[in-house]
């Protein structure tokens, strides 16, 4: 679905579904990295009108670039780099994403920053989210937890939904798979839990990683033990992100797997719903 009634103020969209924001300053590389530790520039990817599945409702995502995972199934490996973003001013983001306020609340929707890791541009996020949230924006962090002890409560205050992408719970697999350790992202988890933080858990079924039943039932587990959990998105690997691996010449490891079946998908949901759990 396409956000309508876009202000004459609004920048150019390449397609309904992608608007891309341009930075049209030259701005000095070193003036840039201090900025950012300032928190009035950010590294963005793109911004994404239209989503109907990055949280409540139809969302404006912004996808940060930068994440220190390693994911081995990851779709969006271009994102890993902060500097493949485009650099945006603070305001020009707060602006862009205000342009759509209206169309946002009457599709109960709101704004979505994603990535690549959004918190390792936490200076960024910590004057965004509340620059957003006091124009009466929904607000959702998407994030995979890891660095989530950057955020101060006052800045959860600013966050009304935290969809939180949990890879594995079985430690050594969590580190094949992901590069890091579980630790600081079961800290978090339980640290919203303790806050009664609205979350949604997103959990990716991997094939030959996370798609034994007993790995999802350890994740059921978890994730109904928390008691803040309203919902979770229990999602098919795909092999959408395929050519962005080969593009950059990195070694893809799951070149040749499959998509998780329709039954191992079914199989997965009924765990988290027997746990007690809102799962789709
Ligand atoms: S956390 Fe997300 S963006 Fe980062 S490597 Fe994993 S799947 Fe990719």
């Amino acid at each position: 679905m396409k956000l309508e009634a876009m202000p004459p103020t609004a920048p150019p969209i390449g397609s309904p579904f992608d608007l891309r924001v341009g930075v049209s300053e030259k701005v000095d590389e070193i003036d840039i990295r201090s900025a950012m530790e300032s928190g009035e520039w950010g590294f963005i990817h793109s911004f994404t009108t239209g989503s109907a599945v990055d949280g409540p409702g139809v969302r404006i995502v912004g996808w940060l670039s930068g994440c220190q995972f390693r994911c081995v199934f990851c779709h969006n490996p271009d994102t890993w780099k902060v500097v493949n973003g485009t650099p945006i001013r603070l305001e020009r983001a707060v602006e862009v994403v205000s342009q759509y306020r209206q169309g946002l609340r009457t599709m109960k929707g709101g704004l979505t920053i994603s990535g690549g890791e959004p918190l390792l541009q936490y200076p960024f996020l910590s004057k965004l989210f509340p620059a957003i949230h006091e124009r009466g924006i929904h607000t959702t962090l998407e994030t995979n937890g890891f660095l989530g002890a950057r955020l101060t409560n006052d800045d959860l205050a600013s966050i009304d939904l935290v969809m939180l992408g949990l890879k594995a719970i079985e430690p050594d697999l969590h580190k094949r798979l992901t590069g890091m350790d579980t630790k600081p992202v079961h800290e978090f988890a339980r640290r919203l839990a303790a806050r009664k933080h609205p979350v949604w858990i997103r959990f990716v079924i991997v094939p030959g990683w996370t798609d034994n039943m007993e790995e999802v039932d350890r994740m059921a587990e978890f994730a109904a033990s928390l008691g803040n959990v309203e919902r979770v998105d229990v999602l098919p690997f795909h092999q959408m992100g395929r050519f962005k691996w080969e593009k950059l010449g990195m070694d893809y490891q799951m070149r040749d797997a499959k998509p998780p079946s329709r039954e191992t998908m079914n199989e997965a949901i009924s765990r988290f719903r027997a746990a007690g759990l809102t799962a789709v």
